[in-house]
């Protein structure tokens, strides 16, 4: 036996015994010092599961307000999110029309974990542009569009994320909220955008007070690229950080280090009404021209199962790594 040998057998007994220490201390609890710390399991998202759940979305249709779609699409999220949440409230209320229709306007809110007052917030809107101002053929301009990436894409991810918190609880509270009524506005008409926000700001409890929001938008082009958007700096500038630092440790280079654009988005009325969140957009689909939003290229074709899957992961991490 030489040496060397020796040596090696001395550090596998070493090894040996460093293991059994967390075993002994099980055995022994009073002589224990410091207990056992649990090691976090953070699920696996499929990026192609979620990509399932934008192709179903888009299958009704475009999904704009008083749309078949619509109706029928708000049947899909309240069935899906019922499978999953503990708790799943339908926000309804009303908005009069251009033409002085009266749509009925449909918040889904989908609770995990609803006694906890350690909460966060995931949102997205769920539904579709009435018309399709940037498109390509004039013609067709005033058709509604399909919106694969803008309102499918976030709303997939989170349904993703349900059925993950349906298998693996996670420690802390989250409320899966699905907008309606983000895109409703004409061009410049900021007071028609952002209804389904807006009505869950003013009527938000007082005591509902999560740490705070993740908006995603647009997360679904196949050439993603999400700079950190200027009014999420402002508004929470830690969180931008966290969400960054994760995708960093992640290896997701989809993340830019870079200030992107000003948004006004579904964000804008929850940071008023005192729950910081940032919103995760991809403004340039598919490149600077950011040709394909608001025209009937949004489609799943032009949309990818790896962009989902690298938001949801990054999400998914963030809500299993948070402490209660
Ligand atoms: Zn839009």
């Amino acid at each position: 036996m030489n040496h060397l040998l020796v040596c090696v057998m001395c550090l596998i007994i070493t090894a040996g015994c460093v293991k059994e220490q967390p075993k002994q201390a099980l055995e022994n609890p009073q002589q224990s010092t410091q207990p056992a710390k649990a090691a976090v399991v953070v699920p696996t998202f499929s990026g192609s599961r979620a990509f399932e759940l934008l192709v179903a979305q888009t299958k009704f249709g475009p999904r704009n307000p008083g749309s078949s779609g619509h109706a029928a699409c708000l049947q899909f999220l309240s069935n899906e999110m019922r499978k999953c949440a503990d708790e799943v409230k339908l926000q309804e209320f009303t908005h009069i029309g251009y033409k002085g229709e009266r749509f009925q306007l449909t918040n889904v809110i989908a609770s995990f974990n609803p006694q906890s007052s350690n909460r966060i917030l995931l949102c997205a809107h769920w539904d579709t542009r009435p018309r399709a101002e940037n498109d390509e053929n004039k013609s067709r301009r005033d058709e509604p569009i399909i919106g694969a990436n803008d309102g499918a894409s976030g709303v997939a991810v989170l349904l993703e994320m349900a059925s993950l918190f349906k298998e693996n609880r996670p420690r802390i509270g989250v409320d899966l909220v699905l907008f309606d009524g983000e895109d409703y506005g004409t061009e410049g008409d900021i007071e028609r955008y952002l209804l389904g926000s807006r009505y869950f700001g003013a009527n938000k409890p007082l005591d509902y007070n999560p740490r705070f929001g993740i908006l995603l938008d647009m997360v679904g082009d196949k050439f993603l690229d999400i700079p950190k958007e200027q009014h999420s700096l402002k508004y929470a500038p830690d969180i931008v950080d966290l969400v960054w630092r994760k995708a960093r440790e992640l290896g997701y280079p989809q993340f830019l280090d870079e200030a992107g654009n000003l948004i006004t988005d579904d964000h804008l009325p929850l940071n008023e009404a005192g729950i910081k969140t940032i919103d995760l957009i991809d403004f340039n689909y598919p490149d600077p021209t950011n040709r394909f939003w608001h025209s009937h290229k949004d489609i799943p074709e032009n949309c990818s199962s790896e962009s989902l899957e690298a938001v949801g992961t990054v999400l998914t991490h963030i809500v299993y790594t948070q402490t209660p």
